[in-house]
């Protein structure tokens, strides 16, 4: 009899992030997370895609996901919850009744979620006069189905356990443990998961010994194969290219996700080595209230260096004095706060700016970062002539290659299905070590089965 399968929502790429695990004989599926690739601009959803469980942004293993009674989430980015309010409202569409699946995620991941994704999702969708994805009223529904949980909190269902613990990456995600009541070995997923201490997020929690070897270990791969450089080395080389800007008498504008500690990290690190004066604009300052709220902040974090608005933006554009700016809109997306101080920068000698996380293919923030210096670029719908410096610094806060490996030596699973990464990446790292390690590894692809 088989005792694990895991079924894939989604292929290995970044964005979407959906999968599901069954335990014979349990008839169900359960899920892990339920995320969203943002659409082009302009494109509206029609009722039809709804009611038939499809939407251009991911595809989901249609005949299971919206009967799964249970729904474990990681984190809060978009990737992995953007989506949570469509499986409500598609259940409403499909079934005509309320939903009756419940959702186990953390406290600080549901408030962040809600409020700087999916009401925003909303809010942008009115803006740029789109059909909205969904409504308030599908926010509301999707929050009552959560059910709270800590980290290390055991959950109890009929075929199998459940477990959380922290995983590091940003304020609030965890990883998941299942402990299938048929026999199998435990089974694992990462979510996204860093083992450094980010500041104000600490490494993940290692893997409680009284867990013995896995079955099937699910792992982000975002950075398989390759290495990430040390944390305090590239934050003194950000201090540094900071102060060089300064010196020159020139902005410094710092890109950043709103979701996630690394605007708080850097303009803290800033601020305690006297490099400044350091501002936060867009919806980072939403964030940190936010954080602040939840106990994540610094105590005592100061919000005096908040841009009050557009006009204070424009006033600080204008007067063009030596600053950071540390803004929201981690890719660059066009008209974000990050892009409208970075358009504004890219063509002055004096300015620079520092890319610090992920630039996805195509965003303003990779053709930033391809640019040649005095070359052209390409900034959304901007062609702007690059005078500025553009330095990119590995704060990632994801495990790199020898992570990844280190967690799977702890977990010695039978099967690694990679997820969360580039394909030709995961593909030649399985050709170059599938005879290095013990177990067998696998590229994740949409509604493909594993069983085991
Ligand atoms: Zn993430």
């Amino acid at each position: 009899m088989s005792r694990v399968h895991v079924r894939f929502g989604s292929g290995a790429e970044i964005g979407n992030s959906h999968h599901g695990f069954r335990f014979p004989p349990d008839p169900n599926y359960i899920g892990v997370d339920f995320g969203l690739q943002p659409r082009e601009p302009g494109a509206g959803y029609d009722g039809q895609e709804l009611s038939d469980g499809r939407f251009p942004e991911f595809t989901i293993p249609q005949l299971v996901a919206d009967i799964m009674p249970h729904h474990f989430i990681t984190h809060s980015h978009l990737d992995h919850t953007g989506a949570l309010p469509l499986l409500y409202k598609m259940y409403r569409a499909r079934h005509g009744a309320e939903p009756n699946f419940t959702l186990y995620m953390s406290e600080i991941a549901l408030e962040t979620t809600e409020r700087l994704l999916w009401e925003p999702t909303i809010r942008m969708a009115d803006q740029d006069e789109r059909p909205r994805p969904f409504d308030y009223g599908d926010i509301a529904g999707v929050r009552s189905r959560v059910r709270v949980v800590r980290s290390g909190e055991v959950l109890d269902f009929e075929h199998f356990r459940a477990v959380a613990f922290d995983a590091g990456h940003v304020p609030g995600a965890l990883y998941w443990i299942f402990i299938p009541k048929n026999g199998a070995d435990p089974v694992f997923t990462s979510g996204d998961i860093s083992f450094r201490d980010l500041g104000i997020v600490k490494p993940a929690a290692p893997i409680p010994d009284h867990f013995g070897r896995f079955s099937v270990a699910v792992m982000e791969a975002t950075y398989l194969g390759k290495v990430i450089p040390d944390r305090k080395a590239e934050m003194a080389r950000l201090r540094t290219h900071a102060r060089e800007v300064l010196a020159r008498r020139g902005t410094l504008v710092v890109p950043v996700f709103s979701i996630g500690s690394r605007g708080l990290e850097v303009g803290a690190d800033f601020e305690k080595h006297n490099i400044g004066p350091v501002y936060y604009d867009g919806m980072l300052k939403d964030a940190i209230r936010l954080y602040k709220d939840l106990g994540v902040a610094p105590a005592g974090f100061s919000e005096k260096n908040f841009v009050r608005g557009k006009s204070h933006m424009e006033e600080l554009i204008r007067r063009h004095e030596p600053k950071v700016v540390i803004a929201a809109g981690g890719m660059l997306p066009e008209g974000s706060r990050a892009w409208l101080y970075a358009a504004d920068a890219i063509g002055r000698y004096e300015d620079g700016v520092a890319i610090v996380g992920f630039q996805g293919p195509g965003t303003p923030g990779e053709c930033l970062v391809k640019s040649a210096d005095r070359g052209m670029v390409q900034f959304g719908s901007r062609r702007i002539r690059r005078g500025c410096t553009v330095e990119q610094f590995q704060l990632s806060a994801h495990a790199d290659g020898s992570e990844i490996e280190a967690l799977l030596a702890r977990l010695d699973p039978d099967t690694v299905v990679f997820n969360h990464g580039e394909s030709a990446n995961i593909d030649a790292y399985i050709a170059k070590n599938s005879v290095k390690f013990p177990w067998k590894m696998i590229r994740a692809s949409l509604n493909e089965e594993v069983i085991l």
